[in-house]
């Protein structure tokens, strides 16, 4: 199959056969592939958002057959819902080395189990999405961070409560294929049925609240239904236009996860797939998690990745306190090294950045920060 006559992406709709067409590439049709990507590279800039992770609770109703974060509620060391204290006690510290980004991450539905539904009722809270909100309104007046709420799949109602206080949230699709729920991927994962998710991104481009989503690769999926989610997204994104970045994540095997047999799936499976994004979406940020592709993280850049994500100063302090920032020192040397340049942003994208996504407070605030980036 020759790419020559595919010239301009810009604006142009890619249908489903194409795309699985560049999802199976070959040879140096691959390099044409690349190229073409390359060329709908706008900018040399490469983002990444200054961030510190604060995992709420550990706890999740789902058991994917790949997660790497889920813990067991019954295990003392699990994490069943982080005290306020401690969470604002981190978020200050993170103050000291300059993140913007409190990204809350934890487990969907934790308060369907018991153990997590006691440990807010002793706090004064019905329920997680109470809790979070309480926290981001924190982090929002005794901060300088901007949160950003990853929960999982969240009803409307809920959703246009935590919009009051986050500039930004977000959800991976994973995948719209329903067929995953009878895999080892999903198969114990109510919350992976892609029915909820795409509701849960839709709802989020009703309220307006720009969003962060995206695919995993890897986990059992067909080229089809790489296609067919990426596609959704666009859908989703062509409807409503909140989305401002999708994330193209590699699964990456781990011992002890059901999936820990899976082969994973190939620089070249991400290079397509990164590039096929990129010249699917418009005005979309593509990004790819440095940390799972330390070896090959650059080449994606010449894919038409243009962000890293949200990168933590503070990971590595604990472990060597002498250099601050390793691991951004490191990602601007490889950045700087394929010709790029890096560039911080906030949790929301510029495009963003006004009264149609944000109330007065949040608007207010992003943009005092916006320009100490
Ligand atoms: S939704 Fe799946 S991947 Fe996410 S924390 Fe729960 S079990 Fe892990």
């Amino acid at each position: 199959m020759s790419l020559s006559s595919n010239l301009n992406f810009k604006n142009k709709n890619i249908s489903k056969k194409e795309i699985v067409n560049f999802l199976n590439t070959e040879n140096s049709d691959i390099l044409q592939l690349i190229s073409l990507a390359n060329d709908k590279q706008e900018t040399n800039e490469i983002t990444y958002s200054k961030n510190v992770f604060i995992p709420l609770t550990e706890v999740c109703r789902n058991y994917c057959g790949y997660c790497t974060f889920r813990k067991d509620p019954n295990d003392s060391k699990t994490i069943i819902l982080k005290d306020k204290k401690e969470v604002i006690e981190t978020l200050k510290k993170s103050e000291k080395y300059d993140c913007k980004e409190a990204l809350f991450t934890f487990g969907e539905e934790a308060d369907t189990e018991k153990i997590v539904k006691n440990a807010l009722k002793e706090k004064g809270f019905e329920n997680m999405v109470e809790y979070v909100y309480d926290i981001c309104d924190t982090t929002l007046n005794k901060t300088q961070l901007l949160p950003h709420t990853n929960a999982g799949v969240l009803s409307y109602a809920d959703m246009k409560a935590l919009k009051e206080v986050n500039v930004s949230m977000g959800m991976m699709l994973e995948s719209s294929s329903k067929r995953l729920t009878s895999t080892i991927a999903h198969e114990n994962s109510p919350g992976k049925d892609p029915k909820l998710r795409i509701k849960t991104i839709a709802d989020a481009g009703k309220l307006k609240i720009p969003y962060t989503t995206g695919i995993l690769i890897g986990i059992g999926e067909t080229k089809e239904e790489i296609a067919e989610s990426l596609l959704v997204i666009k859908n989703l994104q062509e409807k409503y236009g909140h989305i401002q970045e999708v994330i193209i994540q590699n699964f990456r095997s781990k011992p002890g996860i059901p999936m820990e047999k899976q082969t994973e799936p190939s620089l070249l499976d991400m290079i397509r797939t990164v590039s096929v994004a990129k010249l699917l979406f418009d005005e979309v940020s593509i990004q790819v998690p440095p940390n799972l592709n330390h070896d090959t993280n650059q080449m994606f850049l010449l894919c038409g990745a243009d962000d890293w994500g949200g990168v933590s100063p503070m990971t590595h302090d604990y472990v060597n306190p002498d250099s601050p920032w390793p691991e951004i020192q490191e990602l601007k040397r490889l950045t700087n090294e394929g010709g790029f340049i890096l560039k911080e942003r906030l949790a929301i994208y510029d495009n963003y950045m006004n009264e149609n996504y944000l109330n007065e407070n949040l608007l207010k605030k992003v943009l005092y920060l916006k320009n100490r980036c």
